[in-house]
C-alpha cells in the first residue's frame, strides 16, 4: 500500500507523486486565510479581478504541457484531450474577465435596484473526470464575484488540485484566494459545518451529492450539485445518419466514456435503426483504447482499476437484468486499467439496473417505434443532465425542447459545455447551474435597494 494521496498511473499501475494530507491545524489555517482574504477580496473593484483572470489565463497557456501531462497520468485521459481541456480553462478565464462585468450590471424596477455582492468562501468538492474544467468552471466565477474558493479534490487527482492553486499564485493572485485542501472526505461535513464557509458546490456521484447537501442542509448553506446523468442521443428518421453515428461514437468514448454528459442511451427510430446501426457499431469497433501519451489513441485506460471494476461489474447486472452485450466492454490483457468500447442492446428500461450511470465506453442501444416512444426512453430514467436530438423536422425539435426532462439539449450536434452556456441539469442530475451568467450569480447576494 501508497502513503496518503499517492495517485497511481491508471495506464501502467506504476505509483506517481505524493502529497500528504493536512493536519487539522493546516485546515485551520487555511480557512482562516480564506476568511482573511475574503475581507479584502470582496473590496477590490471589477478591474483588478478580470485583470487577475487574465493573468491567470495567461499562467493557464504557458504551463499546458505541463498541466495536460500531470492528468494524463493523475486519471488516465489522451494527452491531446488533456491539453484542450487545459485550453478550455483558459477561455473560461478569459471569458469571465472579458464578459463578467456586463453580468454583475445592477438592474432597475420601480423603486429599487438590484445589486450583486460577493457572499464569502465557497467550497468546491471536485471530481477527477475533468481534473481542471470542472474546478475552473466554480473558480473563474468564484474570483470575479469577489468570493474565495477551496478546492476538496478527488483523492486520484491531487497533482491537478495543487497545479490550480500553483497558477494563481503564479498569476499574482493573494494566497488564501484559491486554496486546495489536500484532505479526504470525511473532513468536508466539519468545513461545510464551519461559519467561515457559506456555501458549497458539488460535482460528482449522487451518493458524494447526497452526503453533501445533507450537511449543507443541517448548516442551511446554499449548494450547487452537478451529479450524474445517463443523458438520451435521439436519432429520427430525417437526420443525417453519417453526422449523427460519428457523432454518437464520439459522445459515448470521449474521456473513455467518463464524462457526465457523455451520450450513454441511444435511441434510434425504427426506421433507421438498421442503418444507424451499421454505422454505429463500426464506428464503435474502431475506437483505439491505448496509451494515452500517443496521439493515435482514441481513448485512454478508465482512470483506475477500481472504476474499471465498477464498469465490468455493471455489466454484468445489465446481462443478468436481460441485456446483450453485441460486443466489446472488456477488459484488455496486460497493464493498466484499459476496456474495450461496446454496445449493449435488450436493456429493460423497465429493470432499476437501466437507471444506472454507465461511467465507461459502453453505450446502451435502443429502438423506438416513433417520437412519443423516443421521448418515454429518454425520461425513463432517474437523471436529467443533458441530451442530444437529430432531426431535421421543425416540430419534432420543438417536441423534444418541450418534453425532453433534461437541463441541457443539443440539437443535431453533440453536447458540450462552453463557458459562456448554462451548464446543469434537472432530477437527480442535481440543481442550479454553472457557467454563463447563471453559474456566476449562483453563489452571490442579490441586494435590492430600495429608494
Ligand atoms: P465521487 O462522487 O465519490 O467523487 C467526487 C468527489 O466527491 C471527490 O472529491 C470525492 O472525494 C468526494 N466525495 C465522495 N464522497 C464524499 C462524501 N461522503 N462527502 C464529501 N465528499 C465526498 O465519485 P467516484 O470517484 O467515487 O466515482 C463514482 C461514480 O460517480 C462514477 O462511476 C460515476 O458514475 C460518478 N461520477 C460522476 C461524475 C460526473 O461528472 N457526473 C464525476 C465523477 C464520478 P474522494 O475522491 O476523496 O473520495
Amino acid at each position: 500500500e501508497y502513503p496518503m494521496f499517492t495517485s497511481i498511473d491508471p495506464a501502467t499501475g506504476a505509483p506517481g507523486q505524493s502529497y500528504a494530507e493536512l493536519t487539522g491545524a493546516e485546515i485551520e489555517i487555511k480557512l482562516q486565510r480564506a476568511h482573511d482574504t475574503f475581507r479584502e477580496w470582496r473590496l477590490t473593484d471589477l478591474a483588478t479581478r478580470t485583470a487577475l483572470l487574465e493573468r491567470i489565463a495567461e499562467q493557464f497557456d504557458a504551463n499546458t504541457q505541463r498541466l495536460a501531462e500531470t492528468a494524463t497520468r493523475e486519471m488516465g485521459k489522451t494527452l491531446k484531450s488533456a491539453i484542450a481541456e487545459v485550453q478550455k480553462c483558459a477561455q473560461a478565464f478569459r471569458h469571465y474577465a472579458q464578459e463578467g462585468a456586463a453580468m454583475l450590471e445592477p438592474r432597475s424596477f420601480p423603486g429599487a435596484t438590484a445589486t450583486w455582492h460577493p457572499m464569502g468562501p465557497v467550497l468546491a468538492v471536485m471530481p477527477w473526470n475533468f481534473p481542471y474544467w470542472q474546478v475552473v468552471r466554480f473558480m473563474a466565477p468564484t474570483i470575479l464575484a469577489g468570493n474565495v474558493g477551496l478546492l476538496k479534490h478527488a483523492s486520484s487527482v491531487q497533482g491537478c488540485g495543487a497545479a490550480l492553486e500553483e497558477m494563481v499564485i503564479a498569476a499574482g493572485g493573494p494566497a488564501g484566494l484559491f486554496q486546495n485542501l489536500a484532505i479526504k472526505s470525511d473532513k468536508v461535513d466539519a468545513l461545510i459545518a464551519d461559519d467561515r464557509i457559506v456555501a458549497v458546490t458539488l460535482t460528482g456521484s449522487e451518493g458524494a451529492g447526497m452526503k453533501v447537501a445533507e450537511a449543507a442542509g443541517r448548516a442551511l448553506k446554499k449548494v450547487v450539485l452537478e451529479l450524474g446523468g445517463s443523458d438520451p442521443f435521439i436519432v429520427m428518421p430525417s437526420a443525417d445518419l453519417d453526422a449523427a453515428a460519428k457523432a454518437a461514437v464520439t459522445a459515448r468514448v470521449q474521456n473513455t466514456g467518463q464524462s457526465c454528459i457523455c451520450a450513454k442511451r441511444m435511441i434510434v427510430h425504427a426506421d433507421v435503426y438498421d442503418a444507424f446501426f451499421e454505422k454505429f457499431s463500426a464506428g464503435m469497433q474502431a475506437v483505439v483504447a491505448g496509451d494515452p501519451m500517443d496521439a493515435a489513441s482514441d481513448m485512454g485506460p478508465l482512470s483506475s482499476e477500481e472504476q474499471r471494476a465498477t464498469v465490468l461489474g455493471q455489466l454484468k447486472l445489465f446481462e443478468q437484468a436481460g441485456a446483450k452485450l453485441l460486443f466489446g466492454g472488456e477488459a484488455l490483457p496486460g497493464k493498466g486499467a484499459y476496456m474495450s468500447a461496446g454496445i449493449l442492446v435488450d436493456v429493460p428500461t423497465d429493470h432499476e439496473v437501466a437507471n444506472e450511470e454507465l461511467f465507461g465506453p459502453i453505450a446502451m442501444l435502443f429502438k423506438a417505434a416513433d417520437i412519443d416512444e423516443a421521448i418515454g426512453i429518454a425520461n425513463a430514467v432517474p437523471f436529467g443532465l443533458g441530451s442530444s436530438v437529430w432531426t431535421q423536422d421543425a416540430d419534432e425539435r420543438a417536441r423534444f425542447e418541450r418534453d425532453i426532462e433534461a437541463g441541457m439539449i443539443a440539437v443535431n450536434k453533440m453536447l458540450a459545455s462552453a463557458p459562456e452556456a448554462p451548464f446543469g441539469g434537472v432530477k437527480r442530475s442535481g440543481h442550479g447551474r454553472e457557467l454563463g451568467p447563471y453559474g456566476l450569480h449562483e453563489f452571490m447576494n442579490l441586494k435590492t435597494v430600495l429608494g
